[in-house]
């Protein structure tokens, strides 16, 4: 009887072997090819609890509708990668608008800075 219960142990342990390395090839085979997260490069935050690309340890292509135009845009693991860990983005930060609006809002704001600005050395001038 003994002898069948280090038998099974045995099988247990073999088994949890095989499991953990299926689960580590698993893994490598998700990760080979992916847009990897380097969380040391984003920014910090006081949140609890981390987005779902630092559960998963990689970024993933997410499809967004604009919310100007209505347009259907994929915002790419590439780009959120630039977004979060290179520009600084916060880590809760999605995109909004499609690559045309966002051109068009950025416009609409630095216009609005020079008419802005320009109205404020008028002032100064008088
Ligand atoms: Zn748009």
């Amino acid at each position: 009887m003994k002898r069948n219960r280090d038998r099974s142990a045995q099988l247990a342990a073999k088994c949890d072997a095989l499991k953990a390395r299926l689960v580590a090839a698993h893994e490598a085979a998700l990760l080979r090819g992916r847009t990897k997260v380097n969380a040391t490069l984003l920014r910090q935050d006081g949140s609890y609890g981390f987005p779902d690309y630092v559960e998963r340890g990689y970024y993933l292509d997410r499809p967004f509708t604009c919310k100007d135009c209505g347009k259907q845009e994929v915002w790419t693991a590439t780009q959120q990668k630039w977004w979060y860990e290179t520009a600084k983005g916060g880590v809760w930060t999605m995109a909004t608008r499609c690559r045309l609006c966002r051109r068009r809002e950025r416009e609409r704001r630095n216009e609005a800075r020079r008419v802005h600005l320009e109205g404020v050395v008028r002032r100064n001038k008088k």
